[in-house]
């Protein structure tokens, strides 16, 4: 063996114990996990052709790293392994046709394989001793992990008690984890309050679970599905029998897993999951294949780092890399400056990508990402594309930093900051900065707003182009002559030497004459007050039908309206006190708009007239707006805070302290499955809830 050979292995095996560390250790990788898992490819190769390279310290020999945390260390019953990888379909199909020799040369059960999702979040170990938790701990480095049972508490998804009978010790393994919409809320409320975002949900997830505060662990929406089994003292023959059981007793099991026969049907599992993955309500990197019969896995054993009866089978990378050519400034609807990169396009969990929001100057900073960089590009399914950090080896000092404006770069307004430790630049030129107007115009006509189709980027443009609006008050006032105006919407006519309407224009003028009567919560969308989106728009609407109700309603009678609050509130009050939005309703009033009814007369059955309900977590098939809306549509009041007042909370994956607070109110809950039972037939599904 050359001297070589023996510096390379030194090299990769401390580059990887680095990117170890600071992916388990300190939640926060620096490369992309495909390039992590590349490298560990090259050390296990030059591991098989030189065993005598192997050490017992060498990161192929890992499960995770080593204990170094402030929780008290816990020694599993069972060691909790990690798995093997199969990177391509032929590894996956070498790996069946090895395990399913053995299990007909041995005589082993075959009970088929069950195919499962490879959840990315972070495995625990839950210790149910005569059906109630004793103790949930990490993985940690497989035979020690971390004691994490009070933060584990708070995750209303892993029971306290099982129900039925559960006696004895049982270790129930599964994965912790954030939906992309959990994670995608907690990043927002983080960086709104300036503080460090996470770069993945696995991250986040991790760093929630690992808080020196359950308090705070609570507030994360953390959530929870089980994939295996330690020591148990109930004899279980499969996987699948296990995963039943475990659901009897209550505890969250995936209705995404198979148990199948063949290679070819763990093919068209992965090929299925692969086309379903971006829907998925949660990120995967793979699917996890499994020997269903206990007895045989038991059989096959383990390697140090993985079982024999189990693979990963990985799905290409989502994170990538590319050149960050740019750094430019947007300015969005409510004058928030907000600097994006502008990339070399890179195709990304199947779309191309060119462009990704850095969200505000801290961001930049925080990211140390350069201009010129060579960066990591991650995609999570259909989310947004993230830029996650630079590639520090390709830098070749050609790169520049970026700096953020001082001057509105469409106005030249000077940018300000709203309040003392806001993460926000915004322009202050709220009324004329052409980007915000534009904005503004955009987002009132869109579909949350009043939904008027003709009025679409292309024509805003056009329409502020030939100068016939000085702002949204004027939009109510187009009319023929002023559209002829903009060359959008001219076309030559034979029997005129003018031009004339086009469809589109006349289309238009027909749309705003059927807008002015839209219901009033639409139009409080189309205001673009800060934060009144359509989720809150109707519950404000059922107290204050009108904008005059609205006006004249105190902070403090709108901060006591469930589902409003001291924030919205300050922003409808703060809203009102600005001149120039009066002469908005004033121009939209004259013109005959804004005289429809409060809220969306509705065809639907009236089946939550009146009740208060909570909706929280996430609820299959429904946005936390769109779950929101289904409740007013149905005459329900939606509100955000539960009180003995609530009618019903519907607890969905992830849902925390407010299923704690109706448990404690005694307020009834429902599983979000019922969700739709609920709206068709209203409180009847909460008496017949088990437990009502
Ligand atoms: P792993 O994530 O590849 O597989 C094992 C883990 O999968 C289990 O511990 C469990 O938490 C999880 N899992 C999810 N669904 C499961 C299911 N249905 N059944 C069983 N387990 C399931 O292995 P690992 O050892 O946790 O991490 C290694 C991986 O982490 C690497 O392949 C790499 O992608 C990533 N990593 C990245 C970096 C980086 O710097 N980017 C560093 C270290 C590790």
């Amino acid at each position: 063996m050359t001297a070589d050979l023996r510096t390379r292995h030194q090299e990769l095996s401390d580059l990887l114990n680095r990117y170890r560390w600071e992916y388990y250790t300190l939640d926060a990788p620096t490369v992309p996990d495909a390039d992590f898992d590349a490298l560990m490819r090259e050390l296990e190769n030059m591991e098989r052709e030189h065993p005598e390279l192997v050490t017992l310290d060498s990161p192929t020999q890992q499960v995770g790293p080593p204990m170094d945390s402030s929780f008290t260390a816990v020694t599993h019953p069972a060691q909790m392994l990690s798995l093997d990888d199969a990177f391509s379909l032929d590894e996956a199909r070498a790996w069946h046709s090895r395990v399913s020799e053995q299990i007909r040369a041995r005589g082993l059960t075959d009970a088929g394989y069950m195919c499962e999702l490879k959840i990315d979040g972070l495995a625990v170990d839950l210790l149910y001793v005569d059906g109630v938790l004793n103790r949930a701990a990490t993985r940690g480095d497989g035979r020690v992990g971390e004691d994490v049972t009070t933060n584990v508490r708070t995750i209303s998804a892993i029971p306290y008690r099982l129900k039925g009978q559960a006696s004895g010790t049982v270790e129930v393994r599964g994965e912790v984890f954030m939906t992309l919409a959990g994670f995608a809320d907690l990043n927002d409320a983080l960086i709104e309050d300036g503080k460090k975002a996470f770069a993945n949900p696995r991250n986040a997830a991790a760093g929630s679970l690992r808080l020196k505060d359950a308090r705070v662990t609570a507030t994360r929406p953390l959530t929870f599905l089980c994939h295996g089994l330690g020591v148990c003292d109930i004899p279980l023959a499969t996987l699948e029998e296990t995963y039943e059981t475990f659901a009897a007793w209550g505890l969250p099991t995936s209705d995404r897993r198979r148990v199948v026969h063949s290679m070819d049907e763990i093919e068209t599992y992965i090929d299925q999951l692969g086309q379903d993955r971006p829907h998925l309500a949660h990120e995967i990197d793979g699917a996890v294949i499994k020997v269903n019969d206990i007895g045989a896995q038991n059989a096959l054993g383990a390697t140090v780092r993985a079982p024999r009866w189990a693979v990963a089978y990985k799905f290409p990378p989502v994170e990538v890399t590319t050149k960050l050519l740019d750094i430019r400034i947007g300015v969005g609807r409510t004058g928030r400056v907000t600097p994006y990169g502008v990339m070399t396009p890179v195709t990304v969990a199947g779309s191309t990508v060119d462009r990704a929001t850095l969200h505000n100057g801290f961001e930049v900073k925080r990211k140390a990402v350069l201009i010129g960089d060579t960066v990591i590009l991650r995609k999570a399914g259909d989310v947004i594309p993230e830029i996650v950090g630079p590639v520090l080896a390709d830098r070749d000092g050609s790169e520049r930093e970026f700096v953020m404006p001082t001057v509105c770069p469409q106005c030249g307004a000077t940018l300000t900051y709203e309040k003392d430790g806001d993460a926000d630049l915004r322009c202050p030129n709220r009324r004329s900065c052409p980007a915000q107007l534009r904005e503004r115009l955009i987002h009132l006509s869109s579909r949350q707003g009043l939904d008027i189709e003709g009025l679409g980027e292309k024509a805003v443009d056009a329409i502020l182009a030939a100068q016939v609006v000085s702002d949204e008050g004027d939009v109510f006032d187009l009319t023929a002559d002023k559209l002829l105006a903009c060359p959008l919407f001219q076309k030559a006519d034979k029997s005129s030497p003018d031009p004339v309407l086009t469809k589109n224009g006349e289309k238009l003028l027909t749309q705003l004459e059927a807008a002015k009567t839209k219901p009033f919560d639409r139009y409080l969308v189309a205001l673009s007050i800060r934060h009144i989106g359509k989720g809150v728009a109707p519950v404000i609407a059922a107290h204050y039908p009108t904008i005059e109700a609205l006006r004249s309603a105190s902070e403090e009678e709108l901060s006591s309206v469930d589902g409003v609050g001291p924030v919205l509130a300050a922003s409808i009050r703060a809203w009102f006190q600005v001149d120039w939005h009066q002469v908005i309703i004033d121009k939209w009033q004259a013109a005959g708009a804004m005289r429809g009814a409060a809220v969306e007369a509705s065809d639907l059955p009236q089946t939550l007239a009146g009740l208060n309900v909570v909706v929280t977590g996430s609820v299959p098939g429904f946005t936390r707006d769109g779950a929101n809306q289904a409740v007013v549509a149905r005459g329900g009041k939606a509100t955000g805070s539960v009180s003995k007042n609530t009618a019903v909370v519907v607890a969905g994956d992830g849902a925390g302290s407010k299923l704690d607070k109706a448990t404690k109110l005694g307020v009834p809950v429902i599983d979000a499955a019922d969700f739709a039972r609920l709206l068709d037939e209203g409180l009847r599904v909460v008496s017949n809830a088990p437990g009502a």
